[in-house]
């Protein structure tokens, strides 16, 4: 069962047949502005928990995974996301902010200002933490 949240609803598009299929989330943009999330790293938590490959689309702003999902798998696969790295702990705000906290990721309420860390061994956490420092890496050249 999915709870359905506030905000947008996942809107998403099969592509070819069996082996060859992709599944593409059509609103990514739209999902991660709402969570203030980067799209990219929101695409690898879908790889990692569908198990598959995935990424996002700069130029068509779409997730692409790799097989074929349906709507319930992926809405409850953006419900984990926005439990684990969104969702504000103490007081269920999803108006947080991302950051980088020694060796982990975490996000601040902007609601009731608490810190969450999220867990370091979580291979999205290690993403971010990689994405974000190549792009201080790029600005401090
Ligand atoms: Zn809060």
């Amino acid at each position: 069962m999915n709870i359905q949240r506030d905000g947008p609803v996942i809107k998403i598009k099969v592509l070819g047949r069996s082996s060859g299929s992709r599944t593409l989330i059509v609103n990514s943009k739209e999902i991660a502005i709402h969570l203030n999330r980067d799209p990219d790293g929101i695409s690898k938590f879908f790889g990692y928990l569908l198990g598959t490959l995935s990424y996002y689309k700069k130029e068509e702003e779409q997730i692409y995974l790799y097989g074929m999902y349906t709507f319930d798998n992926l809405t409850e696969v953006l419900n984990n996301f926005t439990d684990q790295f969104v969702q504000c702990g103490d007081c269920l705000s999803l108006v947080t902010e991302e950051f980088i906290s020694s060796n982990t990721i975490a996000f601040i309420c902007r609601n009731c200002g608490k810190t969450t860390l999220c867990d370091p061994q979580h291979k999205y956490v290690q993403f971010r933490i990689r994405s974000i420092k190549r792009i201080i890496r790029l600005v401090l050249l």
